[in-house]
């Protein structure tokens, strides 16, 4: 019974004082969904006297992705002397960088891997080893787009800013024609983008898109410095005391549009899909028709929910609606308490969807953009 105390399950983010001057949004009253989830989840790990943190799988995982990621790396910088050997490490290398953010990173920033604040606070710090600031992927992903997925103006992960029209109440721009064929090359750059300016920018200007967030001070200060000098001697400084500064960039750009496309995709396919739900809140009130557990299953869709070793590679990252319904627990649980959603979903009349597979999910992303690239759709002028 131990962990019947210890699961905490289907919780908001944490408060978002600090958004305006974004008008902070609320949700419709729970129509008895979200407790009867956490009762029938609960009573999983009661039964089976399972964790729902600190799983055995997730630290297991953790060392064969960082110790895959410092032998790629070494072989690389060390070890190749052809472009036949660097180009597959460097592919390599970005797939891995990649799996770290799903795997090791996500969990940890979301204090899903442990029940041990110490411990969740330096896996999160993985993210600074492949490029980004853990602090502000705590306010971008942890608060704003957990709390107020696919709402445009709220949620941070649907905004590209002029490249694209990812949800209906975005304005469209004639070029939006071509987004489901020009978008693809481009989610390779945005990691790379992230690494090299859009944290600094957000640093200086205090703000992510339009919400204000604290600036870091003290310690986080020092990690997003530190984290920074850390990935751009290990990126750009040690290799370029052993190769031509163009060899090094052109690896580093390889790796980047690698993790960069597979994170955007799979992000994508989770959300920006013809399936999930873009709820606009009543404007004059700032209200969302749906209680907070129903808006987050019905703005999420799964996909390949029978392939255990996507659910491996992706950090259970296809199992998008139990991740935002219960981001506090590990993801080595979401394939076993996907059942139970899916279940409780039907009973409440609350939209479960899925793809059989992650290729379904990209068709659907890719008719989803020609759609929202299209004059004319959904309301729009
Ligand atoms: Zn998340």
């Amino acid at each position: 019974m131990r962990n019947v105390e210890a699961a905490p399950v289907c919780s908001r983010p944490e408060p978002t004082r600090t958004e305006s001057p974004i008008r902070a949004l609320t949700f419709d009253g729970d129509p008895g969904f979200q407790r009867v989830l956490r009762e029938r989840v609960a009573a999983y790990f009661a039964t089976t006297g399972q964790r729902p943190r600190d799983c055995w799988q997730v630290y297991a995982k953790t060392a064969i992705l960082l110790g895959s990621f410092a032998g790629l790396y070494a072989l690389l910088v060390f070890g190749a002397r052809t472009w036949v050997e660097g180009v597959p490490l460097a592919i390599l290398l970005g797939l891995c960088a990649a799996g770290i953010g799903l795997n090791i990173q996500h969990d940890g920033g979301h204090r899903a891997y442990s029940s041990a604040p110490w411990v969740n606070r330096l896996m999160a710090m993985t993210l600074e080893l492949i490029g980004g600031s853990s602090y502000l992927w705590r306010w971008k992903h942890g608060v704003f787009h957990h709390t107020y997925v696919n709402i445009t103006g709220h949620d941070t992960d649907i905004e590209l800013g002029y490249l694209a029209r990812l949800a209906p109440q975005q304005r469209r721009l004639t070029f939006h024609r071509w987004q489901h064929l020009y978008l693809w090359p481009l989610y390779g750059l945005l990691t790379i983008k992230w690494q090299c300016l859009d944290d600094f920018r957000k640093l200086v200007r205090g703000r992510i898109n339009e919400h204000r967030v604290p600036r870091p001070t003290g310690w986080e200060l020092v990690i997003f410095i530190g984290g920074k000098a850390v990935f751009f001697a290990l990126a750009f400084g040690i290799p370029m005391h052993f190769h031509a500064p163009a060899v090094v960039l052109g690896y580093y750009a390889l790796s980047g549009i690698v993790m960069g496309f597979l994170l955007s995709v799979v992000f994508q396919v989770a959300h920006c899909v013809e399936e999930a739900e873009f709820p606009a809140p009543r404007p004059s009130t700032g209200r969302v028709d749906h209680a907070w557990a129903v808006h987050q299953a019905e703005t999420s869709v799964d996909f390949s929910r029978q392939s255990r070793l996507l659910s491996w590679l992706l950090g259970g990252l296809n199992f998008q609606i139990e991740h935002h319904l219960f981001p506090r627990i590990s993801h080595v649980h979401y394939p076993a308490i996907a059942g139970l959603v899916e279940q409780t979903c039907r009973e409440f009349g609350i939209r479960y969807r899925t793809h059989p597979s992650f290729r379904a999910g990209i068709g659907s992303h890719f008719r989803w953009l020609r759609r929202m690239g299209m004059p004319n759709t959904m309301g729009q002028p």
